[in-house]
């Protein structure tokens, strides 16, 4: 890997590396020995270091904990049997970051700190990331408001840390999925396209309840009609409709765009399939169930990949999908 910028790196003195149980690694739950973190003040990055996994000292008025001024990404790297380093569509990442930063009024992050920070980091902890199948270096990038004010504005001072950690599959299970009736995600004009804290903040209601009647996930409706599917949880949805291949259009603002998405709608044209960006209705979907249509119906997202849907629950109508008959999703999963 080609270093473009070298950053200054202070160096864990005890690795932490012997703590880890590549047998067991979960999601979420081990952190390599270092971290990059940078300042922006007044209008400047500065302060750019990569130094060890550490705490963060800050006062009570930090003002992203009060205004969730904050925003961050995930991603995955991966060694091949050469022990070469990939990372997945990094600049996909970096340019969804900023637009998101955008959004949240919050400065754009650099290509040299995030990119290049990013090859650094990566490359320093390259021995945490794990080897087996499904398996990967989770990568967390994020960017909040560091300044210390309870004055309701954008801040005039933010932190951008880079975290990484060895993670095992997201859940690789056939999901049960229930339609969300009650709550929204995302409104047009609102954040949804934006990766921010408080979308997420305000979808952990309905996903406890989800859990609690058994559900894995919901999936999100428009907040308008209650009519046209959006996403789930950490991911996007595609349904297979006879022999085509149709996800919601990212027009209206209120859904992430996912790089997982974007690869899957780019591989199946390459494959020759027909793919359809377009407004779906909960109608559409169970009519072509009745009739026999709705072929494959999965999650896409980089902590998922493909996550297939078994079963989808609308008020009281269930809808019960045959995951082993959903071969074009499982084939393409293959190359994640
Ligand atoms: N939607 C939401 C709300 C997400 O959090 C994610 C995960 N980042 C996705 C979709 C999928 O995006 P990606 O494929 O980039 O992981």
């Amino acid at each position: 890997m080609v270093e473009a910028v070298q950053i200054p790196v202070e160096r864990i003195k005890d690795s932490k590396l012997p703590q880890v149980d590549f047998k067991n690694l979960g999601f979420g739950k081990y952190f390599s020995d270092h971290m990059l973190e940078a300042d922006y003040v007044n209008g400047e990055w500065s302060s750019v270091k990569i130094r060890p996994y550490q705490q963060l000292g800050f006062l009570p008025a930090l003002s992203v904990l009060h205004y969730s001024q904050t925003i961050f990404e995930g991603q995955k790297a991966h060694k091949d049997e050469n022990g070469n380093i990939h990372i997945f569509r990094p600049h996909e990442n970096w340019k969804r970051m900023n637009r998101s930063a955008e959004r949240m009024a919050m400065p754009q992050v650099p290509e040299e700190i995030f990119i290049d920070g990013m090859k650094q980091l990566i490359e320093l902890d390259k021995n945490f990331i794990p080897s087996g199948y499904d398996e990967s270096l989770y990568i967390r990038p994020f960017l909040f408001a560091s300044e210390e004010t309870l004055g309701v504005k954008e801040a005039n001072s933010y932190k951008f840390l880079i975290i990484t950690g060895p993670v095992g599959s997201y859940f690789s299970a056939p999901a049960r999925i229930y339609v969300e009736e009650t709550f929204t995600r995302a409104a047009p004009g609102g954040t949804g396209a934006a990766k921010t804290g408080g979308n997420y903040a305000a979808s952990l209601l309905s996903s406890a309840e989800a859990k609690k009647q058994g559900y894995d996930q919901v999936l999100w409706m428009d907040a308008i009609e209650h009519k046209y599917v959006q996403e789930v949880g950490a991911m996007n949805i595609f349904f297979i409709i006879g022999d085509k291949i149709i996800t919601p259009d990212l027009t209206d603002g209120t859904i992430l765009g996912g790089i997982t998405r974007l690869s899957l709608i780019e591989m199946f044209k390459d494959a020759g399939h027909e793919v359809e960006e377009r407004k779906i209705s909960i109608d559409e979907i169970i009519d072509a169930y009745k009739n026999g249509q709705l072929k494959e119906v999965f999650g896409a997202g980089t902590a998922a990949t493909i996550s297939h849907v078994k079963e989808l629950k609308y008020k009281d109508f269930v809808m019960e999908l045959d995951v082993d008959s959903m071969t074009i999703s499982a084939d393409m999963k293959k190359n994640f």
